[in-house]
């Protein structure tokens, strides 16, 4: 960095564990930073840059909607959250009556957390459940449903009537049922966890919650933030498992780069009424506009094909690594991929001393987030500098 980025990060809270690096310019998944040194990006700003930095048809949508409109407030209609949700909706194939718009994953999740709960309300029920090891968001609503405690411990008493039932554990998820399964009025599942290691869900648990909530008028609501946009080789990540939430919350892929979230709701869970929820920016033309020129290239048939065939390619690759002992295992599917090895973190910094961006996760798992349209060629090139860095920490 040079003196005057590293005098200026001074200003900044120190929340995040930042590398010391500062960017000026991306391109599909290349960054470069001051200096114009290039870096491979494979964790795309965390699993939102879907289509690799600047894209064309980004820039496009983004500079075209800028000369015609920014913002009104939700006080009138606009165009562009019009065609969103339709395109959100019709993408769904019925299985959704109507969407939200708000401005990232935590307020999707803070959101379905008021359906929720006023779902139950009217009957009769308070309780949210959710997973340990999961990872919904920072604020205190979302936060009281994010099963690490290591995220909740420092800011005291949070959500009343949260009860977490241990990731794919069938013995908790019944103990939980049996003790409070009438009060019960909404379920949160992240279909692979992302931030807590890359884990998908178990079918037969998901299923179990699944009849649950269909037989006991509960929601299941499905966190796709991370997982969906076409992550999974689907465009919602529920496609990819067969079971239908009743809410799906988005954001990340959904703008590709751009600040937006959506909640999505089936007739049963979409029981907001006016004054019951809102966002001055949520739903804005300038985020629609660029969500919907996202949303048609990751949903495009042909796309989607092709995340599943890079997949294919880079989980052949994760095998032979495994095979040759150079990681102890992955998981995840599409391109929400992790590898389990001994030093996450180290592998991470290691990675990138030599120019390659990863991302840890959990406790023992490095996540590999790229773009959805990575070439093939990168993907060769990615795979021998991963293969680089392994070998040196061994
Ligand atoms: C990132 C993430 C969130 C929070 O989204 P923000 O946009 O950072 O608020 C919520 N849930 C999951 C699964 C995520 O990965």
């Amino acid at each position: 960095m040079n003196k005057r980025t590293e005098t200026l990060i001074k200003g900044v809270m120190p929340t995040y564990g930042r590398q010391p690096v500062c960017f000026t310019k991306g391109e599909g998944v290349w960054l470069y930073d001051e200096e114009g040194i290039q870096y491979m990006d494979m964790v795309s700003g965390v699993a939102v840059n879907a289509l690799g930095h600047s894209t064309d048809l980004m820039v496009k949508a983004l500079c075209e909607q800028a000369a015609a409109l920014i913002h009104v407030s939700n006080l009138y209609w606009n165009k562009p959250q019009l065609e969103l949700a339709e395109k959100l909706l019709s993408l769904a194939e019925g299985d959704f009556k109507d969407v939200f718009f708000c401005n990232s994953g935590t307020e999707a999740l803070e959101g379905a957390i008021k359906l929720c709960r006023k779902y139950g309300q009217k009957n009769g029920k308070s309780k949210l459940v959710f997973m340990t090891n999961s990872f919904h968001g920072r604020s205190t609503g979302a936060l009281s449903i994010t099963g690490q405690p290591k995220y909740q411990e420092p800011f005291g008493a949070l959500l009343p009537d949260c009860l977490s039932v241990a990731f794919n554990s069938m013995e908790s998820l019944e103990g939980v049922l049996s003790a409070h399964g009438t009060e019960i009025a909404g379920f949160f599942i992240e279909p692979v966890q992302g931030e807590g290691g890359v884990i998908p869900i178990d079918q037969g648990f998901l299923n179990r919650i699944e009849a649950f909530c269909k037989e006991n008028a509960a929601l299941l609501v499905f966190d796709e933030v991370q997982c969906g946009a076409g992550r999974l080789g689907t465009y919602y990540a529920y496609q990819s498992i067969q079971v239908k939430p009743d809410i799906v919350c988005m954001a990340k892929g959904l703008g590709g780069g751009v600040p937006i979230g959506a909640i999505i709701a089936n007739e049963k869970a979409s029981v907001f009424e006016k004054s019951d929820h809102g966002s001055t920016y949520g739903g804005n033309p300038l985020m629609c506009a660029v969500a919907l020129a996202v949303t048609k290239a990751i949903s495009d048939h042909a796309f989607l094909e092709q995340v599943k065939m890079t997949s294919n390619y880079m989980t052949q690759q994760l095998e032979q690594m495994k095979d040759e002992g150079l990681i102890k295992a992955y998981r995840g599917s599409g391109l929400l991929l992790g590898i389990v090895v001994d030093d996450p973190a180290g592998v991470v910094q290691r990675a990138f001393e030599n120019k390659l961006l990863l991302i840890a996760a959990g406790s023992d798992t490095v996540r590999i987030l790229p773009p959805l349209n990575l070439t093939s060629g990168d993907a060769e090139v990615f795979m021998k500098r991963m293969r680089m860095v392994l070998n040196s920490s061994v």
